[in-house]
């Protein structure tokens, strides 16, 4: 028996690498694996780098390691059962079942056999999660969110939530005072393997894309900052929950042009690697609450992010594909804008966010819930479109992350856990941002020239797919609004409407 890691699966403390320790480990690196998209390179730089080093570190440790470089993952294993006949692989069990029958298919066609175990990157497992949702088959995640802190007990003192509260998000939407700046998060110099692994991407990959991402001009690989090895992430950690988590709640939705990361964690990375443990990091951060360093709106917060919401969409992912992967019930159909790739806009806040992601492969979640995802669902883009663009380009995207994200919380593509789309004017921007006061585009101006296109398109959103959302007591607010538009209004929208997507096609948006 040989235990198959696959590379986000970089898990030593726990999963199979802990429970066999008598057994040999399999790592492939697959370059069609980093084809089947225009990945941005920071995100190829540490996922391989990160492989190389666990295998490094295993290696020291004794433990037998073959590290297989293929063209595919065929001929990965294809090698490993023609070195080692009739072998049987342990591997983590993937997301999906048509995932898991894939992998089965990929490794009986190289000769061998493989057996599943479960996945421990995660708190709930899927028995549990099926068994909660049962009682009306629905996903709201706040109830499951108050599930997992009762099953689990964090942040709960007889029974109740620590505070009195489930949380504290009244506390959680302040924008910072002027001249704030918060601590700079701590960046990993490359090491010689991350080195070889930046020149390696840059010399295969480069150019390598039928497509030209990124404007034709492949984002910088260099520098790279992201953890690549469980020290790096635990000081990641160490260094959050020391001297950014105490701001994080205040300002978790908050956006500066000049604050890529503002307070928050930066832990995802390692979180969707296996680097880093969902209890550790949920542990340090009440330990820092329970001994004053910080408060308790910035730790439920922080403890909502990965035991409420990582785990919900997971469990949400795995039920609901491959319906969700393609799911549009608003029949959105407009091409993704060039502007997504190059940045190339003058609207203010898309402009930044967007160079953000090409320099670093990162926004943060408010960035990408309603600059990124907002324009795409009130502009009218395909889901798929949107999600693919999330899923090469961000350094934590991962299937199970995105697609959850993107198509029903983004672009509200299914219904199956968003209650309403979060559809938004460039009203929501400028409260929570400073990107307005620098943009060419007028914030408050709807209609005309130099209107901001958030305004027009918001209000062509709710008209559009009135006959799908007015009946949504949740948008009643909403369309009491639209309602006293007068009808000369309404049709100086739709044109403003047509002229941004228009605008946004020959790249002058
Ligand atoms: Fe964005 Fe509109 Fe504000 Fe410009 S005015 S930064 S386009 S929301």
């Amino acid at each position: 028996m040989t235990v198959w890691l696959r590379g986000d699966h970089l898990v030593r403390r726990s999963g199979p690498v802990a429970r066999r320790p008598d057994e040999p480990v399999l790592l492939i690196e697959s370059e069609s694996f980093a084809r089947k998209l225009p990945y941005h390179p920071h995100k190829l730089i540490l996922l391989f780098s990160a492989m190389r080093h666990f295998r490094d570190e295993l290696r020291d440790d004794g433990r037998p390691v073959r590290y297989q470089r293929a063209a595919t993952f065929e001929d990965g294993l294809a090698a490993h059962f023609e070195a080692t006949p009739d072998d049987t692989l342990v591997t983590h069990r993937p997301q999906t079942e048509s995932a898991q029958s894939r992998l089965e298919s990929l490794v009986a066609d190289a000769g061998g056999t493989v057996e599943f175990v479960a996945d421990e990157r995660f708190l709930c497992s899927p028995s549990q999660f099926d068994d909660w949702c049962s009682s009306d088959g629905r996903y709201r995640h706040e109830d499951f969110y108050r599930f997992m802190r009762r099953e689990t007990g964090y942040l709960m003192a007889n029974g109740d939530p620590v505070g009195g509260e489930w949380n504290y998000d009244d506390q959680n939407r302040e924008t910072p005072p002027d001249g704030w700046t918060p601590a700079d998060p701590p960046q990993f110099e490359p090491d010689d393997v991350t080195r070889n692994v930046v020149e390696w991407v840059e010399t295969t990959f480069e150019g390598s894309y039928d497509e030209r991402p990124y404007g034709g001009d492949w984002a910088d690989p260099d520098p790279f900052r992201w953890p690549v090895t469980r020290r790096q992430a635990v000081r990641a950690l160490d260094h959050f929950v020391t001297n950014r988590l105490p701001e994080f709640g205040p300002y978790q939705d908050a956006m500066l042009e000049d604050e890529w990361a503002m307070s928050h964690s930066l832990l995802s990375t390692s979180l969707n690697l296996g680097l880093l443990g969902p209890a550790e990091v949920i542990e340090r951060a009440i330990a820092a609450y329970e001994d004053g360093d910080a408060p308790l709106n910035s730790v439920e917060g922080f403890v909502r992010q990965v035991l409420g919401w990582r785990e919900f969409l997971r469990h949400v992912y795995r039920r609901e594909m491959p319906e969700l992967g393609e799911a549009n019930q608003l029949g959105a159909s407009e091409a993704l804008p060039d502007f997504y790739w190059d940045g190339d806009t003058d609207m203010a806040c898309l402009s930044d966010v967007v160079d953000e992601v090409r320099e670093r492969g990162y926004s943060h979640h408010i960035e990408r819930l309603m600059i990124l995802a907002n324009f795409g669902l009130i502009y009218g883009v395909e889901p798929a479109q949107l999600n693919r663009w999330f899923h090469a380009g961000y350094v934590d995207a991962f299937h199970w992350v995105t697609t959850p994200n993107v198509v029903e919380m983004g672009l509200y593509g299914a219904g199956v856990f968003a209650t309403k789309p979060y559809a938004s004017s460039a009203n929501y921007v400028d409260k929570m941002s400073d990107y307005c006061s620098g943009c060419p585009y007028y914030k408050t101006k709807t209609t005309g020239d130099g209107a901001c296109p958030f305004n027009a398109l918001y209000w062509d959103f709710l008209d559009r797919n009135e006959e799908t959302l007015r009946s949504n007591h949740r948008m009643g607010l909403m369309y009491s609004h639209v309602d006293n538009k007068s009808d000369e209004e309404l049709t100086e929208i739709r044109e403003r409407a047509t002229e941004i997507r228009d605008m946004a096609a020959e790249g002058e948006l």
